[in-house]
């Protein structure tokens, strides 16, 4: 059985970096809601005029619309998968637990950072608009290009501070129930995600092996 996962924790968090690097350990699907939705968005029609204003204004996609779409990705898929961005509210860990039945997820992983931290992350966050890789000003390379692609890379669109302070109070407001519920049932794995990428990165890898022992042999 392959495994699901999902991600939970604040903006900034670095759910991403650590997504994509646990499918590619694991070989899943890595999947971004942000992504998802800009896939959306290019493609045209109805459910894309609807969603642009919302996510033009930074804000989220209201549960029904989101969970439509979420349907869709999770339809006929095979392998296992991570998901970043999803459950974000206890309206969307009710769907999926639904649409998994009769499974569930194998578990989900709380990224922890203070907020304090999370507003020095916010300052000096870079995106590249070619490869989409982000990170921290400083692992730019020759002054400002994308270490990845080489693309000059810069401030994201969505980090100003008020939009962070919304997004930051959506998460207390409507995932920290999300990983209370997660915790109360043993489904949840807490990892300090104040350490270096590469620690909390082995941190997980480490929390996540047992996992393959109930069907998966890798
Ligand atoms: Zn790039």
């Amino acid at each position: 059985m392959a495994l699901r996962l999902i991600l939970l924790g604040p903006p900034a968090s670095g759910k991403g970096t650590q997504g994509r690097r646990i499918a590619e350990q694991r070989g899943l699907d890595y999947l971004s809601t942000g992504a998802l939705l800009r896939e959306v968005l290019t493609a045209g029609g109805p459910v894309a005029a609807e969603i642009a204003p919302v996510l033009a204004r930074g804000g989220y996609i209201d549960d029904d619309r989101m969970c439509h779409i979420m349907a869709d990705w999770l339809r006929g898929r095979q392998g296992g998968w991570v998901l970043d961005g999803f459950p974000r509210t206890l309206a969307q860990d009710d769907f999926l637990r639904e649409a998994l039945l009769p499974g569930g997820i194998d578990a989900a992983i709380a990224l922890e950072v203070p907020k304090e931290e999370l507003l020095r992350r916010i300052a000096g966050r870079v995106e590249c608009p070619s490869c989409r890789w982000s990170g921290q000003r400083e692992q730019l390379v020759q002054g400002g290009l994308c270490p990845r692609c080489g693309t000059p890379a810069g401030r994201r669109a969505d980090d100003d501070v008020t939009n962070f302070l919304h997004r930051y109070e959506e998460y207390e407001t409507h995932t920290l129930p999300v990983i209370e519920r997660h915790a109360a049932q043993g489904t949840l794995i807490r990892c300090d995600a104040t350490r270096d990428v590469e620690i909390v990165s082995t941190s997980l890898a480490a929390s996540l092996e047992p996992l393959s022992s109930h069907g998966q042999a890798s």
